[in-house]
């Protein structure tokens, strides 16, 4: 259902983060709110040992507040994680950052210290560019609407004792597990050419329809909840006039309003995964 199109220079990306390991202090690892598991790579767990890791839950104006409170919780119990749920553009929640790296790293970036190496990774279109643009203050990673735009190595002097880099960071997702890769699809995450649209809307409305009936009721002028999620399609395609010959409804353009409205926010704010209720991912092959 999903092609699995992240090509080869994932694994130089791999071998890149294991070279530059012993020169990093920390990371930060920045995940989407609303999918926090499902936008993780486990291979960063594997690689960091014990070096400190910072859990960006990006995106949090599109995520459920609550369930974002119930991630943190749950990374602030793993050993030398702390989790901080932002919205990357915003310098206000961003502003923090480099204190709690101090924080986590105490015998560097101070007076007399070597600076504290700060790598950033995460898959694409998580918004990495954007916060290390809001970090430096400046723009100076290129931001873009489609994944995998981040190729140029780069290192940011922040003037404040801390040294960032941007890549090697870019770690890409794990699509083994067929329902994380389904959430990741919803989310925005993939390449539009790489799924099946109405299977992915289908496989969404379906926990909207147990997570949130007020938001797609709400939206689309519901006045009952939809007997399944192919009916709830059926009769968004019908309300919003995604039509084709003979007045059947197009499920396929049906799929793409639901899942554009979704992501940009216009349903409400939603979480695809709570912590417990998904299975741990499995690291994707290195290989291609
Ligand atoms: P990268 O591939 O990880 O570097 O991701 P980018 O920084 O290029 O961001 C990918 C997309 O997500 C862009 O369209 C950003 O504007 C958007 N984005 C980044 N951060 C946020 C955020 O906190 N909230 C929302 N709603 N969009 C964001």
């Amino acid at each position: 259902m999903i092609i699995d199109w992240y090509p080869g220079h994932m694994k130089t990306a791999r071998e890149q983060i294991i070279k530059a390991l012993p020169s990093i202090d920390l990371f930060i690892e920045v995940l989407d709110a609303r999918l926090p598991q499902s936008s993780a790579n486990p291979l960063l767990e594997k690689l960091r040992g014990n070096k400190p890791c910072i859990k960006v839950l990006n995106k949090k104006d599109l995520a459920d507040p609550e369930v974002t409170r119930e991630w943190v919780s749950f990374f602030d119990s793993l050993q030398g994680v702390k989790a901080i749920p932002l919205e990357a553009k915003d310098r206000r929640d961003v502003g923090p950052l480099p204190k709690l790296c101090r924080k986590l790293a105490p015998n560097r970036g101070g007076k007399g210290q070597r600076p504290l190496r700060v790598m950033i990774v995460g898959i694409p279109n998580v918004g990495k560019s954007t916060l290390i643009n809001t970090l430096a203050g400046k723009k100076i990673a290129r931001v873009g609407d489609k994944p995998a735009i981040t190729t140029c190595p780069q290192q940011i002097d922040l003037r404040n004792g801390i040294l960032l880099s941007d890549t090697p960071g870019l770690l890409w997702p794990v699509l083994a597990d067929k329902d994380g890769a389904s959430r990741l699809a919803a989310s925005g995450a993939i390449g539009d050419n790489a799924y099946d649209s109405p299977a992915i809307a289908l496989t969404t409305a379906d926990y909207l329809l147990e997570r949130y009936p007020q938001f797609l009721l709400q939206r689309y002028k519901l006045t009952e909840r939809p007997a399944s999620p192919s009916h709830f399609l059926e009769e968004l395609g019908r309300r919003r006039g995604c039509l084709v010959g003979g007045g059947e409804v197009d499920l396929t353009r049906a799929a793409e309003l639901f899942l554009r409205e979704l992501r940009s926010g216009k349903l409400g704010r939603i979480s695809l995964e709570r912590p417990g209720e998904v299975n741990p991912a499995t690291e994707a092959p290195a290989e291609e």
